[in-house]
């Protein structure tokens, strides 16, 4: 159903034609959904497909998801899981128990909190450094030679940006494969393969998606022959993380506007950004569009298009203050995620209360509405 598609094409109209997915059975210029758990054998007992013998290994829906998101990711393979989550398990299941680990802090708490108690359960030896920081990043590398490091770029929600071609050097001169979470960029606004990263990890509920309505995720890698790829690869069919028919669907259809939702969304959290930044109630803004943002330069450099739609701003007079504005937000819809049409605000330290996030912290996922309407609900939310 899907053609590998032509080199040589923008993302945009690589992602608007699915990568050339269409129905040559029906004529549709959409795919179909094939649930099917189980494929059919002739008189000779010989696969009717020869491509399809299970649904936990074979599904046409997933292979055109994954089609799509490789190209738009620019990698060699890419495989689709039932979660992030389940993306970044599967990571790292391949990291053999004794060695160690080197993972960003403050990064999305989920992420922390499993490999915190994967590693403890494993005897690996985790260790946790500011990224964003490279010569603390690197230092850490060279004393403890990871077989694995793991930055999340720009990160979840204090939007610190990393050095992805620096972190890549110093976790390939100890030996280390370099793992990008670019779940907050999408494969439209970052190539983190391009720097130098081994696999690029995404929660494609997210962005990927745009709509609120499927759980997945993702890893791409630049190397398909690499050990550590085939290991995911049997990891996945052999144990079965693997997304419904269904979900695949939706997630190519969501694709296929995903560099116009990034764009505009990108566009509007630049916007509210300014606003914010001059607002008499706001402590502080942390968006890498800003100039003044200590990661601008390079994620000037790293990013292209825009910044993302995700945005983190401290309010002045701390939780009470904060929690005040976000009750008072009218078209913000008071939810956790990020990446979907409609813009979220949430509280972070009401859910992740002792790991340094602000009081006053209110993380904003900036949707695709006119944003004058979304600065007059911040407006009139933070008392202009
Ligand atoms: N990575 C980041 C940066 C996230 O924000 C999230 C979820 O919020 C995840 C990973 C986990 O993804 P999922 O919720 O799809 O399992």
């Amino acid at each position: 159903m899907a053609q590998p598609p032509k080199p040589n094409l923008h993302p945009a109209t690589i992602a608007a034609q699915a990568a050339g997915a269409v129905d040559p059975a029906s004529g549709g210029v959409v795919p179909p959904v094939q649930f099917a758990t189980t494929y059919l054998r002739d008189e000779n007992y010989d696969l009717v497909n020869p491509d399809n013998v299970y649904l936990r290994s074979h599904n046409e829906n997933t292979r055109v998801a994954e089609r799509l998101l490789n190209a738009l990711e620019g990698a060699d393979e890419t495989l689709i899981f039932p979660s992030g989550m389940a993306a970044i398990a599967a990571v790292f299941r391949t990291v053999p128990n004794g060695a160690s680990v080197v993972v960003q802090s403050q990064i999305y708490w989920g992420t922390t909190k499993w490999i915190r108690d994967f590693c403890a359960r494993r005897q690996i030896a985790l260790h946790e450094v500011d990224a964003s920081d490279l010569d603390a990043f690197a230092a850490l590398c060279r004393a403890e030679k990871p077989d694995l490091c793991l930055i999340e770029t720009p990160s979840n929600p204090w939007l610190r940006i990393t050095d992805i071609a620096g972190a890549a050097a110093a976790a390939h001169e100890v030996g280390g494969t370099l793992v990008v979470d670019s779940t907050a960029a999408s494969p439209v606004l970052s190539h983190p393969l391009e720097h130098g990263a081994d696999i690029v990890m995404h929660s494609a509920t997210k962005g990927i998606n745009g709509h609120s309505d499927v759980l997945a995720g993702s890893l791409a890698i630049k190397d398909a022959d690499a050990p550590r790829w085939q290991m995911i690869r049997d990891d996945r069919n052999e144990a079965g993380a693997v997304i419904g028919p269904m979900e695949a669907w939706l997630l190519a259809r969501g694709m296929r506007t995903l560099p116009l939702r990034m764009r505009e969304m990108s566009r509007n959290a630049m916007a509210l950004a300014e606003f914010l930044s001059d607002h008499p109630q706001v402590e502080h803004v942390m968006y890498p569009g800003l100039p003044d943002h200590p990661g601008h330069a390079l994620a000037a450099q790293q990013m292209h298009g825009g910044y993302g739609g995700l945005l983190s701003f401290v309010v002045k007079g701390g939780a009470e203050a904060a929690l005040k504005a976000a009750g008072r937000l009218q078209l913000f819809h008071r939810a956790t995620s990020l990446g979907g049409v409609e813009s979220l605000v949430e509280h972070r330290h009401t859910i992740e209360p002792h790991t340094g996030i602000p009081e006053g912290l209110l993380r904003l996922s900036v949707g695709i509405e006119d944003v004058e309407d979304l600065g007059a609900d911040l407006g009139q939310a933070l008392g202009q």
